[in-house]
């Protein structure tokens, strides 16, 4: 039997999905020692399972809005340097508005996210609508359009960040999970630097793994909360889910990204849900399936001989303010999360955030309403 893996990296990234991933490759490409563990074989967990949408306006004017706005434009560059086709496409966006009653919320949402935070946005009516996408139906009633919206493929950007992962020489370890996270009694001031002296995590994984490090980033999506509990750290954090749907290929039919429906390189259409809290909503069943269809039909009758060939569900950690996480947890030196339930948009930057909040204290944009001290139900000095 082969003995068991010691290992003491600079950091230790638990989770190896769109969040873990970036935060590892920044971290590396930083000059740090990365290790990254996950659970599965392979990364196929949500970050695999999503539409791909690199959203603004959905997002209304909530907190959030300038990080996401920062995190689109930041998408390109990030792509250039991954050096891998992810299926990214500038599309723009065009929300759709279904009746004159969802005009006038929309507009005013649509007024401040423009004024306050200079997103391009325009309104269309129903004629400019289906001018700009012909597979919109009558029924539509207007829409507004974003042209800094976008989509790609999340499986080929999983499998992007992965090979980029090898390539700046992050180790990661597949098949392993986490069970264990104690913590030296004392953190010593300096938590990034690995000098022996200032380790303070000792991690161990279900198969006998051990790792130290000064320096733990939680990544683990669903698992979050569970491995923040295993460093003591309790996390006010809700799981929703949503539902996908996929047709088989069909030729060039929508132009943009729609409101929870995009059509993929190679021609499939996918349709996601709305999240969802019910327990029972964990897989579509045909109430779902059917409500989704209904839907779609409604604003694209276009659509309907294409073929159902697929419907999945995923899992989607959803902080009690329904904003991102992103930083050190307070009284925790050296542990840091980052999650989001739209983190396909968010990874990339969130990862370059983590990084620069690692080696030098300092962020590339404001995250002090993404702090984790928020969702801690008792904020604890020392944790352990
Ligand atoms: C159906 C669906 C549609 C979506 N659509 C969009 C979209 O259009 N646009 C958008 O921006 N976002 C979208 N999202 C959200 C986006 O996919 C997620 O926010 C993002 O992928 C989360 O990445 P992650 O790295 O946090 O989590 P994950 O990809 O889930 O990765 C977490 C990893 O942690 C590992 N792990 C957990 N516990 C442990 C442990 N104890 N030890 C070791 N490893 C562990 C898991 O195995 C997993 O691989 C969608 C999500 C879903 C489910």
């Amino acid at each position: 039997m082969p003995l068991p893996l010691s290992m003491v990296p600079d950091v230790l990234v638990i989770g190896a999905g769109h969040f873990g991933s970036a935060a590892a490759l920044h971290l590396a490409r930083s000059g740090l020692s990365v290790v990254v563990v996950d659970a599965r074989l392979s990364a196929a967990g949500d970050s695999a399972s999503g539409l791909g949408a690199i959203t603004l306006q959905s997002r209304g004017y909530d907190p959030s809005l300038p990080l996401a706005l920062t995190a689109v434009a930041y998408y390109a560059e990030f792509l250039s340097e991954l050096d891998f086709d992810v299926e990214y496409r500038e599309c723009g966006g065009l929300a759709l508005i279904d009746s004159e009653a969802d005009l006038e919320p929309r507009l005013a949402a649509v007024n401040l996210q423009r004024e306050r935070y200079g997103i391009r946005l325009e309104f269309l009516d129903a004629a400019a609508t289906r001018e700009a996408e012909p597979s919109i139906g009558p029924e539509v009633f207007g829409s507004t359009f974003c042209a800094q919206e976008a989509h790609l493929n999340p499986l080929l950007l999983q499998r992007g960040l992965e090979r980029a992962c090898a390539r700046a020489g992050v180790t990661t370890l597949a098949g392993e999970r986490v069970v264990s996270i104690t913590r030296t009694p004392a953190p010593l001031p300096d938590s990034a630097g690995a000098s022996p002296e200032t380790i303070t995590f000792e991690i161990t994984t279900h198969s006998g793994t051990r790792i130290s490090t000064p320096v733990i980033v939680n990544c683990a999506g669903p698992g979050l909360a569970e491995v923040a509990r295993l460093a003591g750290i309790d996390l006010d954090i809700r799981q929703g889910h949503t539902h996908m749907l996929a047709t088989n290929a069909a030729p060039p039919t929508i132009r943009h990204l729609l409101s929870g429906c995009l059509q993929t390189v190679s021609g499939n259409i996918l349709i996601n849900s709305r999240l969802l809290f019910d327990p029972r909503d964990a897989e579509p069943g045909w109430r779902s399936i059917r409500s989704m269809l209904r839907k779609t039909l409604h604003r694209m009758p276009g659509l309907a001989g294409l073929e159902l060939i697929r419907a999945w569900s995923g899992r989607r950690p959803y902080p009690a303010d329904g904003q991102p996480v992103i930083g050190e947890v307070p009284g925790v030196r050296g542990f840091y999360i980052a999650t989001a339930h739209a983190g396909t948009t968010l990874s990339p930057l969130s990862g370059k955030i983590l990084a620069e909040l690692i080696t030098s204290g300092n962020t590339p944009v404001s995250i002090a309403p993404f702090s984790p001290q928020r969702l801690m139900a008792t904020p604890k000095e020392t944790a352990m």
